[in-house]
C-alpha cells in the first residue's frame, strides 16, 4: 500500500518526509478507503492553525465495515498464527518504527505540537512496547491444577479476548495506540481504533507502518472522526457483541460514559483515565533532583500528560529555596515555539480550548490570593500559553480540584507527612504521585501510602514498556505495559479431562 500512495503523487501531500493520501482516508480492511457518507475533516497544526491535511469523517457505517473485517480477520490471526510469528512480525515492525521515527515524529509535532524531541521520544516508547510484546507473546502461559480427584487432568488456558475496541486520546497520538495494540495483538486479538480527532494522522501512518510489518489485512482498522460523529461511533462500538473489549485512554468524563454503554453487552474495559498527581518534596530533599524531576513530569508535552504532577506540595522549610530554583530552571530551560524548531522544549497547546481553559484557572488562582511567580499569559501566537509558576496555591481554587492539564505548576506549602498524605489522597482520582527525599523509610511508607497506581521516588519519568500503567479510583481500570497488559486482552479457560 505505501508503494501504491506513492505513485499517486499528485494526490500526496507533505507531512514531514512522510508522505500520506490527500483526502484520505481510513484503514479498514486492508484496505485505504473514504468514508461511506464522502465527507472528511480537517486537521489542523496547533501551533500555526495551517490545515495540514483532510481526514475521512467516519460514522456508523464505516465503523460496522470495520468491525466486521476485525471479526473476519480473528480466527485466522488467533488460531492461524503462532505466538513467535506473531512476535516476529511485531519486531518487523518495532524495526520499521526505528527506520521511520524522523518522519513519523514530524508528523507527529506537525498535527500534535510537542517539540521534535518529545516526538521522537514517543515513537521511541511506542516501538519499545512492539519489542516488548513481541517477546511476551511466547509466555502466555497458562497453568497445570493438581486435580481433587483421581484421573482428571485440569488445566487453565489463557485466550485471546476477541476484537478489541480502542479510543484514543490526542496527547500521545501513537504512544496510546502502540501501548494497547501491542499487548492485544501479540495475544491473538484484532483491532478497531477510533483515533481523537485532533491527531488522527499519527494513527494513520501507525497503521502503515503495521501493514509494512506484515500485520495481515482486517487485523487492523482505523476508522478516524470528527468530535460530533465520535460518540455515536464509541456508542456502536461499546453496543455491538461483535466488539469483545473496549479500551480506552482519555477523559474521566468520557470513560465513564463507555464503562456505562459497555454494561450493555457485559464488555472488558480498560480505562487509562485523568490522574491529579501529587508531588511531594520533603524537607531532606535534594533540591535539584526535586525541580529537575518535576520539571520533567510538568512541562512534558506543554503540561498535557496524564502523570503531570499537578499538586505540588513543598515542606515550608525549604519552600522558598525549591521556589527560586524551580522559577529559574524554567526560565532557563522552558523555550516555548513552534515544535519544529531546534529550540523548542514548549510546544503549544492542542487548541484554544485548552489556552481558555488555562486562562481561566490562572485568573481564578490569582482572584483568590495565589502569587504568579513565573509565566501567566497566553502566548503570542497559536495555541500556547507561558509556562507557569504559581504559588500560595488553596483547596479554594479550582485548579486545585481540577486535572489542569497545561503548563501550570501550582504549588503550596506543608509541614506535617500525615497532613500532606491526607491532601494527597483526597483526590477522586489516583494515577501516579512523586516523592521526593533522602529519608529511605520515609519515602517507602509515603510510596505505599499513595492512593495511586503508580509513584515516582527521586524520580519525575518513569513510565517504561517493561512496568505496569495504570491507575486507582477513578483514574481508572486495567494495567498497560508489563506481564499485566497482556491481562487485559485475554480470557482464562478451564478444561477437565477424564482420562
Ligand atoms: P477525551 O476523553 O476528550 O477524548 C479521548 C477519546 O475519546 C478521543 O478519541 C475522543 O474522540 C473520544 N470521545 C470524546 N467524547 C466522546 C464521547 N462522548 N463518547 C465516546 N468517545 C468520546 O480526552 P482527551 O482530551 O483526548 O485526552 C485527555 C485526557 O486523557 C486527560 O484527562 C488525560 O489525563 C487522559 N489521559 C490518560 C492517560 C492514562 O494512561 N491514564 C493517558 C493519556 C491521557
Amino acid at each position: 500500500m505505501l508503494t501504491s500512495l506513492a505513485r499517486s503523487s499528485s494526490r500526496r501531500i507533505s507531512t514531514g518526509n512522510h508522505l500520506l493520501p490527500q483526502g484520505a482516508l481510513a484503514y479498514i480492511g486492508g484496505r485505504w478507503v473514504d468514508a461511506e457518507s464522502r465527507e472528511y475533516f480537517e486537521v489542523k497544526n496547533p501551533f500555526d492553525g495551517e490545515v495540514l491535511y483532510k481526514t475521512a469523517n467516519c460514522g456508523v457505517a464505516d465503523a460496522e465495515k470495520a468491525v466486521k473485517a476485525s471479526v473476519d480477520s480473528l480466527d485466522k490471526w488467533a488460531n492461524g498464527t503462532t505466538a513467535k510469528q506473531r512476535g516476529a512480525i511485531l519486531r518487523k515492525w518495532f524495526d520499521i518504527l526505528g527506520a521511520r521515527e524522523t518522519e513519523l515524529a514530524t508528523l507527529l509535532t506537525k498535527e500534535q505540537g510537542k517539540p521534535l524531541a518529545e516526538a521522537r521520544g514517543e515513537i521511541q516508547y511506542s516501538a519499545a512496547y512492539l519489542d516488548w510484546y513481541a517477546g511476551e507473546a511466547r509466555r502466555v502461559y497458562g497453568q497445570v491444577v493438581p486435580a481433587p480427584v483421581l484421573n482428571r487432568l485440569h488445566l487453565h488456558v489463557r485466550e485471546p479476548i476477541g476484537v478489541v475496541a480502542i479510543i484514543s486520546p490526542w496527547n500521545f497520538p501513537t504512544a496510546m495506540i502502540a501501548r494497547k495494540a501491542a499487548a492485544a495483538l501479540a495475544v491473538g486479538c484484532t483491532l478497531v481504533i477510533k483515533p481523537a480527532e485532533d491527531t488522527p494522522l499519527s494513527a494513520l501512518a501507525f497503521a502503515q507502518t503495521a501493514e509494512e510489518a506484515g500485520i495481515p489485512a482486517g487485523v487492523i482498522n482505523v476508522i478516524p472522526s470528527d468530535r460530533e460523529k465520535t460518540a455515536e461511533i464509541s456508542k456502536f462500538l461499546c453496543d455491538t457483541h461483535d466488539v469483545s473489549a473496549v479500551s480506552f485512554t482519555g477523559s474521566t468524563q468520557v470513560g465513564k460514559i463507555l464503562l456505562s454503554q459497555c454494561a450493555q453487552t457485559v464488555k472488558r474495559v480498560c480505562l487509562e483515565l485523568g490522574g491529579n498527581a501529587p508531588l511531594i518534596v520533603f524537607d531532606d530533599a535534594d533540591i535539584n533532583v526535586a525541580v529537575n524531576g518535576t520539571v520533567a513530569t510538568k512541562f512534558r508535552a506543554s503540561g498535557q500528560t496524564c502523570v503531570s504532577a499537578n499538586r505540588i506540595y513543598v515542606h515550608e522549610k525549604i519552600h522558598d529555596k525549591y521556589v527560586e530554583q524551580l522559577s529559574k530552571a524554567m526560565k532557563e530551560k522552558l523555550v516555548m515555539g513552534n515544535g519544529l524548531d531546534a529550540a523548542t522544549t514548549q510546544g503549544p497547546l492542542i487548541n484554544q480550548r485548552a489556552v481558555d481553559k488555562i486562562d481561566v484557572l490562572v485568573a481564578d488562582a490569582m482572584g483568590k490570593g495565589a502569587e504568579i511567580v513565573v509565566g501567566g499569559e497566553r502566548g503570542d501566537r497559536g495555541c500556547g500559553f507561558q509556562p507557569t509558576l504559581l504559588t500560595g496555591v488553596t483547596d479554594q481554587m479550582n485548579i486545585s480540584g481540577c486535572e489542569i492539564f497545561g503548563p501550570v505548576a501550582a504549588v503550596r506549602k506543608f509541614s506535617d507527612e500525615d497532613e500532606v498524605l491526607r491532601h494527597a489522597n483526597s483526590a477522586r482520582s489516583g494515577l501516579a504521585g512523586y516523592v521526593f527525599g533522602r529519608d529511605a523509610a520515609r519515602l517507602q511508607r509515603v510510596s505505599r501510602l499513595l492512593q495511586v497506581g503508580m509513584v515516582g521516588v527521586n524520580e519525575g519519568l518513569i513510565s517504561c514498556a517493561e512496568a505496569a500503567f495504570g491507575g486507582v479510583k477513578e483514574s481508572g481500570l486495567g494495567r498497560e505495559g508489563g506481564q499485566q497488559g497482556i491481562d487485559e486482552f485475554t480470557n482464562w479457560k478451564y478444561i477437565c479431562t477424564q482420562y
